[in-house]
């Protein structure tokens, strides 16, 4: 079997300092666990602007297409901001999204016990926390026509239009049940089926694809103002939970605040299966490029190294070795070992984002 393809995107600002660290950590499972990953690296957004007049070249666009799984760090910085839209560090992400057909948006919202503290809720309802949200990507009211706004008699009328045909319900419903099957083998589909016609469909598909398909899995429906409540009250109710575009932005953001810092946050975007059985995919952490500590050696970069985690779960069938690097994260962080995002208790002084990715190193060398 040939070994699985890598490409990594570092992007701008912060991206390239967090994705270095994430290049110590590919080296070690290399060396240390003989897994080989073919790596290829790529320029994106503001970076890839410099270089070549657009946020994404199409070369770099159909290595994306050929790989097994695309690392990307974060795009974007003021330097840009003057540029047209069309040519916006933004536009190289959007077009890997659309054009890679990313349909379904993973969001973790994972609760290291180390870092209880730094939620707004209770430490007992957070700690140990570890759910999954999965948001359909690419269609819904962000997307749906008509959309605008239009004149009335004598005055506007805003427009958007909810809408969703049964077949993207059931390819976001099956990412859903997928990872399901290798977490904890519940799905809790939210929709609003009380006053929205789409939501009585997604309800109907969800479920029929759970009968016909995924009868293995349990599977649980929510209205989503419900589900928003839930989330704050015991979110450990909760393992993968599939919803809309619209409700999935919002639940995602609010489930991301449980658990306390940007630099900390993991994402997935998954496509259909290629010929391989694994989704196209890409992996990033939520994180942008904060220009504000660019250059400065102090992003935290956890977030990236748990996006590459996921790829390894999720691209590389390699559930055991995600699970060793999450378990030497979550290590450094019970030894207190803290970059200045993450710092709230006294005493402590803050590593650089090297010397989190020494500590993480470390980790990993204990776990042989
Ligand atoms: P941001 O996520 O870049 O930063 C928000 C705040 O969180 C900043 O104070 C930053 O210092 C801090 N922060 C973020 N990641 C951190 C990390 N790993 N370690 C420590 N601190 C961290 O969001 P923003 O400031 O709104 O946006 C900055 C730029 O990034 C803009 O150009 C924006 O368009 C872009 N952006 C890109 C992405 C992406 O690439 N996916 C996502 C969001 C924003």
């Amino acid at each position: 079997m040939s070994n699985p393809s890598l490409l990594i995107l570092p992007g701008d600002g912060i991206g390239p300092e967090v994705m270095a660290q994430v290049r110590r950590i590919i080296d070690w499972f290399g060396d240390k666990r003989d897994l080989k990953i073919d790596v290829s690296e790529d320029l994106v957004g503001g970076a890839a602007y410099d270089a070549h007049g657009t946020p994404l070249h199409d070369d770099t666009m159909a290595k994306a297409q050929e790989v097994d799984a695309v690392l990307l760090g974060a795009v974007g910085g003021p330097k840009y901001d003057v540029l047209d839209f069309s040519v916006k560090p933004e536009r190289g992400l959007l077009r890997l999204r659309k054009e890679m057909d990313l349909y379904a948006n993973l969001r973790p919202a994972q609760c290291f016990d180390a870092l209880a503290d730094f939620s707004s809720l209770k430490r007992d309802v957070v700690a140990g926390l570890d759910i999954m949200i999965v948001r359909e990507l690419t269609s819904g009211i962000y997307f749906g026509e008509p959309r605008g706004i239009f004149e009335e008699g004598n005055e506007r009328v805003g427009i958007n239009t909810q809408r969703y045909t049964e077949s993207e319900i059931e390819r976001v419903a099956r990412s859903a049940f997928e990872l399901a099957r290798r977490r904890g083998n519940k799905v809790c589909s939210m929709e609003k089926a009380n006053v929205m016609e789409s939501g009585i469909l997604w309800r109907e598909v969800v479920q029929k694809v759970h009968d016909e398909e995924y009868a293995d899995v349990e599977l649980s429906h929510m209205y989503a103002d419900a589900g928003a409540m839930q989330l704050c009250r015991w979110p450990k109710q909760f393992d993968v939970i599939v919803t809309d575009n619209l409700f999935g932005d919002l639940l995602s953001d609010a489930a991301a605040m449980l658990t306390g810092s940007l630099g900390m946050l993991p994402s997935a975007s998954l496509g259909a299966p290629m010929a391989n059985g694994r989704p196209k995919a890409m992996y990033e952490p939520v994180h942008g490029s904060a220009p504000d500590i660019a250059g400065q050696g102090k992003a935290n970069p956890i977030a990236c190294i748990l996006s590459f985690a996921m790829a390894l779960r999720y691209s590389f069938d390699q559930g055991a070795e995600a699970d060793r690097l999450e378990a030497a994260v979550a290590k450094v962080l019970e030894d207190g070992v803290r970059t200045a995002d993450l710092l709230g208790e006294e005493g402590v002084e803050p590593v650089s984002t090297e010397g989190m990715g020494d500590a993480v190193l470390a980790a990993l060398d204990a776990s042989l």
